[in-house]
C-alpha cells in the first residue's frame, strides 16, 4: 500500500518537474499548455502556476509552489481532520422559512451540486483518539450563508458539548446571514452566541476561521472562541472592504482583513498551515485535559 503511494507520489513529482519547466516557459503568454489535458491540472489563482490535481489533493489543496490554501468542502476537511469513523448529527433539520421568491430553488440548487444538505456539516468524531463535537462549514453551499438550520446546528453542538462534556470545534467560512432568510437568518447570531455562552461555563470551544470567515458568522459564533485559529491568509471581516472605504472615506492598507492583519490586531490566538492543523488541534485538546 505504502509503496503504491510512494510510486504514485514520485511519478507526479516527476511530471510536475517536466510541468514547471513548461511553466517557465509557457507563464508568459499566460496559457496552459496545450501538452497536459485540461482534467489533469489546475492554475493556482494566486502564484498562477500549474498544479497537477492528484499533488493538489495529496498535499490537501495547498499549492506546493506559494502555499495557497484552496478551499476545502466539508467532507474534504473531515477527511483532513478526523480518526476514521464519524456519525453526523442533526441531519432531520429542514429549513422552514423558504418564502421568499426563488429560495427554495437556489436551496436545491445547492443540494444537488455538493451533495451536503446545508451550509454546515456537524459531526461527532475523533481527533487522535480524542472525542470532539466538530461543526464543518462549506463555502460550496450557497456561500456559507447562516440560515435557521445552520444557526440551530450550532445551537444543538454546543447543547450537546455541554451536557455530554466534549470539546467544541467549528471550522467557519461563510459570506454571513442568509438574506432569503431575512430577520430570522439575523436572529442566528443572538441564538448561537448565548448556547456559546452557556456552553462556556465549563466547556472548550475552539474555531478555526477559514477563508472566507464575513457578515453576521465573523460577527457571532467565529468569535467567541476560547481559542481562536485561522489557516494563512484567509479573508476575515465583518463587511467588505471597498464598503468601509466609501463609508469612512480612508485608504485601507493592502493586508487589511486577511489573517496575518487579525493576528497583529489581536484577534486571533495563532495562524497554523493546513497540514499542521490535526496535530495542533490534538495538542489544544490534550493541554485542556481532554482525551
Ligand atoms: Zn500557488
Amino acid at each position: 500500500m505504502q509503496d503504491s503511494f510512494n510510486k504514485r507520489k514520485e511519478k507526479i513529482l516527476e511530471f510536475n518537474k517536466t510541468l514547471e519547466e513548461l511553466n517557465l516557459r509557457k507563464r508568459a503568454e499566460n496559457t496552459r499548455p496545450r501538452e497536459i489535458p485540461d482534467d489533469l491540472v489546475c492554475k493556482c489563482p494566486k502564484c498562477m502556476k500549474f498544479i497537477i490535481k492528484d499533488e493538489l489533493i495529496l498535499n490537501e489543496k495547498v499549492c506546493p509552489y506559494c502555499g495557497y490554501h484552496y478551499r476545502l468542502t466539508s467532507k474534504e476537511r473531515i477527511i483532513s481532520l478526523l480518526d476514521l469513523g464519524y456519525k453526523e448529527l442533526y441531519t432531520d433539520l429542514r429549513e422552514k422559512y423558504t418564502d421568499f421568491p426563488g429560495y427554495e430553488d437556489k436551496l436545491n440548487a445547492a443540494k444537488n451540486e455538493t451533495n451536503e444538505d446545508e451550509s454546515i456539516l456537524c459531526v461527532l468524531g475523533k481527533i487522535d483518539g480524542i472525542k470532539v463535537l466538530v461543526g464543518i462549514m462549506d463555502s460550496h453551499f450557497m456561500m456559507g450563508s447562516m440560515g435557521s438550520v445552520c444557526g440551530e446546528r450550532v445551537t444543538r453542538l454546543f447543547e450537546d458539548g455541554k451536557r455530554l462534556n466534549l470539546p467544541v470545534i467549528i471550522f467557519t467560512t461563510s459570506g454571513g446571514a442568509r438574506m432569503q432568510e431575512g430577520v430570522i437568518s439575523l436572529f442566528q447570531m443572538a441564538k448561537t452566541s448565548s448556547a456559546i455562552a452557556k456552553y462556556k461555563e465549563k466547556g472548550l470551544y475552539v474555531a478555526v476561521l477559514t477563508d472566507p470567515t464575513t457578515g453576521g458568522v465573523s460577527a457571532s459564533f467565529a468569535s467567541l472562541a476560547d481559542i481562536t485559529i485561522s489557516e494563512p491568509k484567509a479573508l476575515i471581516g465583518f463587511a467588505g472592504k471597498r464598503v468601509i472605504e466609501k463609508t469612512i472615506k480612508e485608504v485601507l492598507p493592502p493586508d487589511f482583513q486577511t489573517a496575518e492583519f487579525q493576528l497583529e490586531k489581536g484577534f486571533l490566538d495563532m495562524i497554523v498551515e493546513r497540514k499542521e492543523l490535526k496535530k495542533t488541534l490534538s495538542l489544544i485538546l490534550r493541554l485542556h485535559n481532554y482525551n
